[in-house]
This record gives structure tokens, C-alpha cells and sequence, in this order.
């Protein structure tokens, strides 16, 4: 692969439907990108651990334009309301009018933070994400879910705002830990898991080059992934369905997080963990077999991603912070699982002693 064969994959919304490039050296592939910017003004939104990197690249493109950089703090932390007025205050300062472009470049809290400040400027104005993490480039830049947390919880406010592109440079991806990278892959597994069984199988297949971080074998599978979300968001774009099913491992994954006060997991190895706990309770209410427990495992495994819950952590607080999860109804809990790899359902109604008894099982 190189700069000037990028892998296409179109999100289609009618007159929201926008691209999403795949591909190496597409930071500096201004000619294709800037045609996404309409008017003269655009701000780029991003951090002070990626801006350093490759800023840059993305500012040759703007040459011509209005335009000013807006860099956060790094770390969920910074994904706050403070932080949107701030960047507000930046578009105001560049005298931004209704066409103009924000530029979100970095992870998903630069991505969250950025489209949910273009969704408030004006009611709503372009956005492209430059997407610089894995889990980025696989999940949260394609979709249009945008928002910042409150001290009371992650992402509790936000819009649905599409963006007008998505330029996921893997050439980024180099500069990236790798646990970051792992995570990143856990979303990965997630897509094919939830509704993709040849997906799965070619995970299976590549394991070995994704864990070595091949550069083809990465970009094939932030193609599948992104094809397979673009899939589920075309279908059902403000979550009505079909998209809960994304949250696969989530419910698990979230408690996991919080239970480590956030400093003990990533996001994506909690929905690692997450969704191993739920293939096990899939298989516990007589929903899944064994075997395909046993293949999540395994690949997991190979990619690096954790399997286990972390020492020290307490069945009844997890089925506790469980409770809380935003899918419950009514009192009940309201889980992902599956009846096979590539076949995840929405469940009500799930008995807490089962939950207890898989996490039980898995803390012993
Ligand atoms: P992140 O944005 O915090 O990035 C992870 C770390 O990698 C940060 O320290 C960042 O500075 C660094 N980094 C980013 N790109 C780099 C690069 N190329 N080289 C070196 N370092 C780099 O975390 P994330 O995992 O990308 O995103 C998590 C956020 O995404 C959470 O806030 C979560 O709520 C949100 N999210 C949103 C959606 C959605 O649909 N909108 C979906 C999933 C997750
Ligand atoms: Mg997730």
C-alpha cells in the first residue's frame, strides 16, 4: 500500500454520507482532503503529545486558510466542558464563520472533544477527523457519536454530528504504544465478534502479523472493521437497534474500568475482558458453546490483550457498578451476548446470579 492507493470506505447518510480514507502518507495528501474545506476559516484541535508529531503535516494543507491550532492536555481528564469553551473561545477568535472547518487530530478524546465543539459553534459546523490512534481509526472517529465527560460520568453529554471525512494515516499508527495498539485491536475483535464470523476467522488467520504490526495486516483490518461499523451506523445511526450491539463486552468492560479507578485498564482491555466474560455467560445460559469461548480466548491471547479480571477486584461491587450500566431497564440488566462468533444479540431481563456466578468463576 501507498499514499496514492488508499483503501475508500463511505459511510452513507443521504446528504450526511462522507469517506473514510484508509491509507499510508494521507496526512500529507493535502490535494485529496482539502477539498473537504469549504470556506477560508479552520481549527485545528489537538494535544500536546500528537501536535509535536505531526501538526505539521496537516498545516502544509491549510496554507492559504484562516487558520489556528487548539491543543489540549493529554488524557481523558481533558475531555471537559472547560476544555469545548475553550475551543469555542478559539473559533471566535479566528472570526469563524458557518463554513468553517474544525480539524480533529489525535485519539478519541481529541475527536470527542473537537466534533462535539463543531456540533455547538454556530449549531453545527464541518468537522474531519484525523484519526491517530488505533481505536480511533476503528471506532470512535467513524460514527458521529461526539461529547465530553462531567465530573458525574464519561460521555454523559453530547450530539450525534458526522463528520465530513475521516483521514486515517496509518503512518501515524508507528509513533503509537503498544498498548495503546492493543486496545486499539480489542475494537477490532469486537466488530468481527458481534457480526462478522469470516472477519473473526481472518483475525484468527493474522494474528501473528497484527501482533507484529504488519503495516498490511493493520490496514486490512482498520478496513474491515471501519466497513463493518459503517454497515451498522448506515442502518441505524442515532441508536435505535442495531447499534447497542457495538457495546458488546462494554457493560463488563466499563465496571472493570471503573473498579481500577481507570488507572488499572485501558478502555479497550476492559471490553477484552469484557466481552470473554460475556462469551462465558452466553455459554452459561445455555446461549453459546464452548468452543467459541475458547477461540476468543485464544486470539486475545495472540494479540496481547488481557483475558483475566485484574487481582484484587470484588464480584458484588463489579455486579454493583454493573447495575448503573445506561442499556438497563427497569432494574433489570440488559446485556450483549451471543449465540455464536458473529452472532451477538441484545438480552433483558438477565438474572444478577448468573452475572455473579461468571464473575465469581472469574476472580476465584
Ligand atoms: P486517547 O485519545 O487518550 O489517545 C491515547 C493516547 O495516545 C494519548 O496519550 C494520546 O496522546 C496518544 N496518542 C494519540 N495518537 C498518538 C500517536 N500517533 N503517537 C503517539 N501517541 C499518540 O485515547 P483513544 O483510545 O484514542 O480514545 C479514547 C476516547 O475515545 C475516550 O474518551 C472514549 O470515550 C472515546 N470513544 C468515543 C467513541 C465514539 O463513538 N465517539 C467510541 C469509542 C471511544
Ligand atoms: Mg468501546
Amino acid at each position: 500500500m501507498n499514499a496514492s492507493s488508499p483503501t475508500t470506505i463511505d459511510v452513507t447518510l443521504g446528504a450526511r454520507s462522507y469517506p473514510v480514507w484508509i491509507g499510508r502518507g494521507l496526512l500529507g495528501d493535502h490535494a485529496r482532503w482539502r477539498t473537504m474545506l469549504r470556506g477560508r476559516h479552520a481549527l485545528v484541535v489537538s494535544n500536546t503529545t500528537v501536535a509535536p508529531l505531526y501538526l505539521e503535516r496537516v498545516a502544509q494543507g491549510l496554507d492559504g486558510l484562516d487558520w489556528s491550532s487548539f491543543l489540549l492536555d493529554d488524557g481523558e481528564a481533558h475531555k471537559s466542558f472547560a476544555n469545548v469553551e475553550r475551543v469555542l473561545a478559539a473559533l471566535a477568535g479566528l472570526g469563524a464563520t458557518r463554513d468553517a472547518c474544525v480539524i480533529a487530530l489525535g485519539g478519541g478524546v481529541v475527536g470527542d472533544l473537537a466534533g462535539f465543539s463543531a456540533a455547538c459553534w454556530m449549531r453545527g459546523i464541518d468537522f474531519i477527523q484525523m484519526p491517530t490512534t488505533l481505536l480511533a481509526m476503528v471506532d470512535s472517529s467513524v460514527g458521529g457519536k461526539t461529547g465530553v465527560n462531567l465530573p458525574a460520568g464519561k460521555n454523559l453529554v453530547g450530539a450525534f454530528h458526522q463528520p465530513r471525512a475521516v483521514v486515517a494515516d496509518i503512518d501515524t499508527l508507528t509513533t503509537l504504544p503498544v498498548r495503546e495498539y492493543r486496545a486499539g485491536l480489542a475494537e477490532v475483535v469486537k466488530g468481527a465478534a458481534i457480526g462478522d464470523e469470516p472477519f473473526f476467522a481472518w483475525l484468527e488467520a493474522h494474528a501473528d502479523a497484527l501482533a507484529a504490526r504488519d503495516d498490511d495486516a493493520v490496514a486490512e483490518a482498520i478496513a474491515r472493521k471501519v466497513r463493518y461499523k459503517a454497515g451498522v451506523v448506515a442502518r441505524d445511526e442515532t441508536e435505535q437497534g442495531e447499534r447497542a450491539l457495538l457495546n458488546l463486552g462494554h457493560t463488563f468492560g466499563h465496571a472493570l474500568e471503573t473498579a481500577g479507578r481507570y488507572a488499572t485498564l485501558l478502555h479497550g482491555e476492559g471490553v477484552a475482558v469484557g466481552m470473554l466474560l460475556a462469551a462465558r455467560l452466553s455459554e452459561r445460559l445455555g446461549m453459546a458453546a464452548a468452543d467459541d469461548t475458547a477461540r476468543l480466548q485464544r486470539l486475545l491471547e495472540k494479540l496481547g490483550l488481557p483475558v483475566a479480571v485484574p487481582a484484587g477486584m470484588d464480584a458484588q461491587q463489579l455486579l454493583a457498578l454493573m447495575r448503573l450500566d445506561k442499556k438497563n431497564t427497569a432494574g433489570k440488566l440488559r446485556l450483549i451476548l451471543w449465540r455464536s462468533i458473529g452472532e451477538a444479540e441484545i438480552v433483558g431481563g438477565v438474572a444478577e446470579a448468573q452475572v455473579l456466578a461468571v464473575l465469581h468463576e472469574a476472580i476465584a
